[in-house]
């Protein structure tokens, strides 16, 4: 049966002041299954707004457990058939959290961010230009269309950039101006130190590059803050150069699935540029950005074996990319709403390996300058780097 919100799903009720169960699983795993089964909430006004819609990775809401901030699915037809439910945040902020009937400890959420009341100078609210994701980050997508989403032959089937847009939740454009203004009082009030700046995929050979190389440009002119840009691989390399003097501090160049005919069945339209052009891409932006600065988001569960997410891990690792792998959420709306996400065991048996081999090369996520990866909330691989670290 489904909660509502208002409902609780046991005879003996939370306790928000409740210890953690002597049998908890370990937070690696416990983080693990929060983000596979998602979460369901007795109340979704606790904390920052989660997201729903929109570019990348969504439909989930920042939630800090075990010292970690992490992004869990809540809106997600799966979540709401999740084993996993939280109470309402007591006087502190702790919710307890129940696995079953059974309490496992206890999560908070971050508070909403103070730019959220603000407008920029030519009054757009500033929740409508980026959003802030996990507890310290800014995030953006500069460009809310992109050429592949409104051809279903072409679009990636896992993407929600439109939605927001059509929902009047964001704007089509963030101007330069409007980025550099909320990031001035995100650091000010909230104490974001970095700013994610992704783009939909505009019908030119530079693939967004010269949006983000002035958006970039005017965050750096007005504050502070480590900069990450995400964009398709562009046909000029020539542009890494210019986007790292624009400020940009590290580059994310997505493949999402690594096997071929996987890319061509989820994503038709960005499968047309091969694997091996984004290892070209990927070797020249190592050559400006670094090791690690170069990052890629896979999402597992689209259809790539445990085999090919590991061997193509390995295979970024020595080049000097970071590989973010994160489990697929399937966001309501899109044409893989119903497909399943992956189950935990499935990302344990990937992130342990890849954790172990980020270790090893010395490329881990407290090393980067800036970026999804660096944030982590998306995946638990960040804890399984550190679980290997114990293991040397
Ligand atoms: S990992 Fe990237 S997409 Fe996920 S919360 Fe962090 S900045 Fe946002």
């Amino acid at each position: 049966m489904l909660q509502t919100e208002d409902e609780t799903p046991f005879s003996s009720g939370p306790d928000s002041t409740a210890p953690s169960s002597s049998t908890a699983p370990p937070s690696e795993r416990l983080q693990v299954e929060l983000q596979s089964h998602g979460l369901r909430l007795a109340t979704h006004e606790a904390g920052a707004a989660s997201r729903q819609g929109g570019a990348g990775p969504s439909d989930h809401k920042a939630v800090s457990v075990d010292g970690s901030t992490i992004m869990v699915p809540v809106h997600t037809a799966q979540s709401d058939e999740s084993p996993y439910y939280a109470t309402a945040p007591n006087s502190q902020g702790a919710a307890t959290l129940y696995r079953d009937d059974e309490q496992v400890g206890t999560v908070s959420f971050p508070d909403p961010p103070q730019f959220y009341r603000h407008e920029t100078s030519d009054g757009v609210p500033m929740w409508k230009v980026a959003k802030l994701h996990s507890h310290n980050v800014l995030a953006t997508t500069v460009l809310q269309r992109c050429i592949r989403y409104d051809d279903r032959e072409t679009a990636c089937q896992f993407c929600a950039i439109g939605q927001s847009l059509e929902a009047e939740r964001t704007i089509a454009y963030k101007k330069p101006h409007h980025l550099a203004e909320v990031a001035e009082v995100a650091v000010e009030h909230d104490g974001v130190d970095q700013f994610v700046m992704t783009t939909g995929t505009p019908n030119t050979e530079d693939r967004g590059c010269k949006l983000l190389h002035e958006s970039a440009a005017a965050v750096q002119d007005a504050v502070d803050l480590g900069i990450q840009v995400q964009c398709e691989p562009p046909s000029d390399f020539g542009w890494f150069p210019k986007l790292r003097e624009a400020g940009a501090d590290a580059i994310g160049m997505h493949l999402e699935a690594v096997q071929p005919e996987v890319r061509k069945e989820i994503m038709p339209g960005k499968a047309q540029v091969p694997v091996d052009y984004y290892m070209d891409a990927f070797e020249a932006a190592v050559e400006v950005f670094g090791t690690g600065n170069v990052s890629t988001y896979i999402l597992a569960g689209l259809g790539d074996s445990k085999e090919a997410l590991i061997s193509r891990s390995q295979a970024l690792i020595d080049i000097g990319v970071y590989p973010f792998i994160v489990p697929f959420v399937p966001i309501t709306g899109t044409p893989l709403e119903d497909h399943d996400p992956p189950g935990d065991a499935f990302m344990e048996a990937v992130l342990a390996p890849v954790g172990q081999m980020l270790v090893e090369a010395g490329m881990t996520s407290d090393t980067l300058d800036a970026g999804c990866a660096k944030c982590g909330a998306c995946s638990t691989l960040r804890s399984f780097e550190e679980k290997a670290r114990q293991n040397q």
